[in-house]
């Protein structure tokens, strides 16, 4: 039996990382507004099939102009102010790739506060199975959850799924590579009890075994031996923020069977009250040739994941210095993946939009994150051959039209399934906390007026106000 649950101005689908800032923005922004998430935790890949070991990064260029604000940036703040994150880490050797460090289970709370501050209803373990459609318009969901299946209309439907899954209902157009070509998806896991004057002094007395060029960044104008260098000044390991290497360590594993093989060796870092510091393994597996969105290859990627943890956490415990009294605290509860469909839009995002740090009349917020530089099964977690950032240090322009869905009325998308090419993917979460924030704010906006968010594509300037009023970022910067 399908009953009716209500009715509302925005229906946000997916309470992710771009999920939690549209709903937050659309209610600030006048809209009555329902959340649905499918688990009872709120944040997706920050705190469910994550935590990243660093939230947020990318907040600035590499000329050092702050170019992401508002959602971000409030909670990174309140977080900092409350004692769960660490002040913005930007050192000039790390280019554009600046950590601002939040206790990601700290997040995790404090999104329930801002949902109760903003007036966000909450539907909790509920599935997004269909979409109703009246021709080409959007008017609600179809939703399951323990007490059966009920309808939710909406004048405006915010995709935030991650894998485009309402768009996909909808019969939204897509892309997807074929499946040995997407990036490898993994269950990331944290652990505690590290000695970290031992991980420091092993990295600065082997050097070379560590790979710093994955943030060598052209415009911070030095080569990998200034940064070596750098790197032998740091004082503790929060001033390195990530390790990636220990190649000694994992060619040797590889050759006794006791690496997996699939990616290269490394963690992040999360910080905790009182100065603690946890490792956050997020490529210790690494599971390609998958199609996320074909539940065969979901269950196989969850199950090999877990497979290649285990070796891998017994290699790291038994080989790398400083983790020999080090245990697991989390094995997040799912996989986390990394890319599955783009969803087609009025506007497609292009490589060149990023490189030529293109600006857009209907700017909705910026990115300075570089083009390429995609995960793939092998040595090392990425591959960095086509990697090239925004010119000069400076951001590109995110447009409005990439989050108004090709072809349908009254849905629009955020997060990582907005439309772009394959080298721009926008999947960052910094760049979706940008995406959902605009997506909740035009959703309320067009609610409000009575329109379809299309209109709005040509009549931007009232979204672009609330938007700058929220605290985003859309200009003076390069
Ligand atoms: C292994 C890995 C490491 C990463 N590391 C970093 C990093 O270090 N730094 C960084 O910035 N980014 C990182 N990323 C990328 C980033 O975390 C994600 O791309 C981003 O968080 C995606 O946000 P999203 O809102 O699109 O999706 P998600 O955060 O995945 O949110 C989607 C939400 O929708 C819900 N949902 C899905 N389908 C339905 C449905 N039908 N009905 C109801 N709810 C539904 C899910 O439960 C989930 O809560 C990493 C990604 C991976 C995979």
């Amino acid at each position: 039996m399908l009953g009716y649950y209500g009715s509302y101005d925005v229906v946000v689908c997916g309470g992710g990382t771009s999920g939690v800032p549209a709903a937050i923005a659309a209610a600030r922004a006048g809209a009555k507004t329902l959340l649905i998430e499918r688990v009872g935790q709120l944040g997706g890949q920050m705190n469910f099939s994550g935590p990243p070991g660093f939230a947020y990064a990318f907040l600035f260029n590499g000329r050092g102009e702050q170019i992401i604000g508002g959602f971000a940036q409030e909670t990174h703040k309140r977080l900092l102010e409350a004692g769960h994150a660490l002040p913005h880490l930007r050192p000039k050797w790390r280019g554009q790739f600046t950590f601002s460090y939040v206790d990601p289970d700290w997040w995790g709370l404090l999104v329930y506060e801002m949902m109760k501050e903003n007036n966000v209803e909450l539907m909790l373990h509920t599935m997004v199975t269909d979409v109703i459609l009246d021709g080409n318009v959007v008017k609600g969901v179809v939703t399951a959850h323990p007490s059966g299946k009920s309808i939710v209309l909406a004048k405006v439907v915010i995709d935030c799924t991650g894998e485009g899954e309402v768009s996909y209902l909808a019969g939204a157009e897509y892309d997807i590579l074929p499946k040995d070509q997407l990036e490898p998806s993994t269950v990331a896991f944290t652990v505690d009890g590290v000695d970290w004057d031992k991980v420091l002094a092993y990295v600065k007395s082997n050097i070379d075994d560590f790979i710093f060029d994955q943030v060598l960044l052209p415009y911070n104008g030095m080569t990998v031996e200034d940064i070596k260098k750098e790197v032998l000044k740091a004082e503790s390991i929060l001033d390195i923020g990530e390790i990636m290497g220990f190649e000694k360590i994992r060619v040797k594993a590889l050759e006794t069977g006791e690496w997996h093989g699939n990616s290269g060796i490394g963690f992040f870092l999360m910080p905790k009250e009182g100065g603690r510091v946890l490792a956050h393994f997020q490529h210790s597996s690494h599971v390609g040739n998958a199609d996320c969105t074909d539940v065969r290859d979901l269950t196989y990627v969850e199950v090999e994941a877990r497979m290649q943890d285990i070796i891998a956490w017994k290699c790291i415990k038994k080989y790398l210095p400083g983790f020999e009294n080090a245990y697991i605290t989390r094995v997040c509860p799912e996989v986390r993946i990394r890319e599955t469909r783009r969803i087609i839009c009025d506007y497609v995002l292009t490589a060149d939009d990023v490189v030529e740090a293109r600006k857009f009349d209907d700017v909705i917020g910026k990115s300075s994150f570089p083009v390429g530089g995609k995960h793939a099964v092998g040595d090392r977690a990425l591959t960095l051959e086509a990697v090239r950032l925004p010119k000069d240090g400076g951001s590109h322009d995110i447009p409005y039209r990439a989050l108004v869905v090709k072809g349908l009325e009254n849905l629009l998308v955020a997060g990582k399934a907005i439309s772009t090419d394959r080298p721009s993917h926008h999947r960052f979460l910094q760049q979706t906390t940008v995406t959902g924030t605009a997506a909740g704010v035009a959703a309320a906006v067009a609610a409000r007026r009575g329109v379809t968010p299309r209109a709005l594509e040509n009549d931007l300037k009232e979204v672009q106000e609330i938007l700058i009023k929220q605290g985003a970022i859309l200009y003076g910067t390069h």
